[in-house]
């Protein structure tokens, strides 16, 4: 834990010290949280990219992936010379440039019960950027079992959904809440279904933003709303539910 910023520190961050809702006491909470972020796809990389610009000081990065041709027109941390390698690699290659201050772990695993009740325990805040139910279910039981802050976002097509949870808070519902039934994994299927690249930058910065915002305790999350965005109308909506009695999460 270290409780001071130097001069480096200090010009680099200096567009976000100088809010008041940050100043150097929030930077120094940046400096010191550490967030897990699972999959390192088109959410992945934004919310890679803005949480080491803006100084988080510990990032987990899981992913078993390697980067190939038609992930680039919206993973916007590979580059055409990338295809081919783990994508893990690359995010802490090109986090180490952005900014040398961050600790990059790496997992090349695809995230099941077990290994993530054991990686979960080293970080404070959970971002989900996979692109299936099953992890985002994983990732949901392991948030509620150690009562982590956990941001859930998936995209498909031109639209974009974003959830957070704080489950610290005994009242707040759980994403099995959400989705009565199991989903299909086809609606978020970027291969069949198609993607925009933009949705995966917006719900990925917005996603980043959350984790700031509670690393400062500053702001509202959505709590018991989900935010839906729709990118060929425009609309951007909250739609509220509700914790439901039965739900498995009260198991956990
Ligand atoms: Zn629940």
């Amino acid at each position: 834990m270290k409780n001071n910023l130097n001069k480096s520190h200090i010009e680099r961050y200096s567009r976000q010290i100088v809010l008041k809702n940050v100043g150097a006491i929030g930077q120094i909470k940046i400096n010191n949280s550490k967030v897990l972020i699972v999959g390192a796809g088109g959410l992945g990389c934004p919310i890679a990219d803005y949480l080491s610009r803006a100084g988080v000081g510990t990032i987990g990065i899981a992913d078993f992936d390697k980067v190939n041709l038609s992930n680039i027109h919206r993973q916007n941390l590979y580059d055409s010379k990338d295809i081919g390698k783990y994508k893990v690699d690359i995010v802490k290659k090109k986090i180490k440039l952005i900014n040398p201050f961050t600790k990059i772990k790496t997992y090349k695993k695809k995230i099941n019960n077990k290994n993530l009740n054991n990686i979960i325990k080293n970080f404070d805040f959970i971002v989900d950027g996979s692109d299936n139910f099953k992890t985002k279910f994983i990732l949901n039981k392991y948030s509620i079992k150690y009562k982590k802050n956990l941001i859930v976002g998936a995209i498909s097509k031109f639209d974009g959904h974003v959830f957070t949870f704080d489950f610290k808070d005994k009242k707040t519902p759980c994403l099995r809440c959400f989705y009565q039934t199991e989903p299909s994994d086809e609606i978020l299927n970027c291969e069949t279904e198609g993607v925009m690249g933009p949705i995966a930058g917006i719900i990925g910065s917005i996603q980043a933003n959350e984790i700031i915002k509670k690393i400062l305790k500053i702001g509202k999350g959505l709590r018991k709303n989900i935010l839906i965005i729709d990118l060929l109308t425009l609309n951007f909506r909250k739609a509220t539910f509700k914790k439901k009695k039965n739900c498995i999460c009260k198991k956990y």
